[in-house]
């Protein structure tokens, strides 16, 4: 099988990532079974959002002892008891990660400020020390609370710029 991106070799996760997989499973007072533990312990070694097929590849065996239903029905499972979390993204391809992961991550990203490509819809985090002071956050109607502000940069990211011809009218 080719793979477009390589990202992170599909390795199945560790000992101590089945241990917690195993107690998180219990703490929700549910069935401990093998596809679950397994799918569990897949989102909690990730540190990034896993389509099906990312789940798949990255189970003990390459799946073999796991059918493709049985992951999808997990998956959906864990998202139902408040786990995992589904989301789709830009390429309409449903990914799932851990609650606690994609908590932390937004606690990250709320720390800097971001570019977003408009041509391939790419979110690219942006170092804090490249950005000027925070500027004055906006006027909120009254009774609303602003809790934090954050910056996004809209444009075409490099790749996107040395691909595609330069809209009419850029000057940069
Ligand atoms: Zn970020
Ligand atoms: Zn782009």
């Amino acid at each position: 099988m080719t793979r477009l991106i390589p990202s992170q070799p599909d390795t199945p996760p560790a000992p101590a990532i089945f241990e917690a997989a195993q107690e998180r499973l219990r703490r929700l007072g549910a069935r401990v079974t093998q596809p679950r533990l397994c799918i569990l312990a897949c989102l909690i070694g990730s540190d990034e959002a896993l389509t099906h097929q990312a789940v798949i590849d990255r189970l003990p065996g390459q799946g073999e002892a796991i059918d493709r239903v049985t992951v999808y029905r997990v998956l959906d499972w864990l998202v139902e008891q408040g786990v995992a979390q589904k989301r789709a993204g830009n390429d309409r391809v449903f990914r799932f990660s851990l609650i606690e992961h994609e908590a932390a991550r937004a606690e990250v990203h709320r720390q800097h400020s971001h570019f977003h490509c408009t041509r391939c819809d790419r979110t690219f985090c942006l170092d804090d020390a490249s950005m000027p002071a925070q500027p004055a956050p906006p006027r909120v109607p009254s009774g609303f609370a602003i809790e934090h502000v954050e910056l996004t940069v809209n444009g075409v990211c490099a790749d996107c710029g040395a691909r595609l011809p330069r809209p009419p009218g850029s000057t940069s």
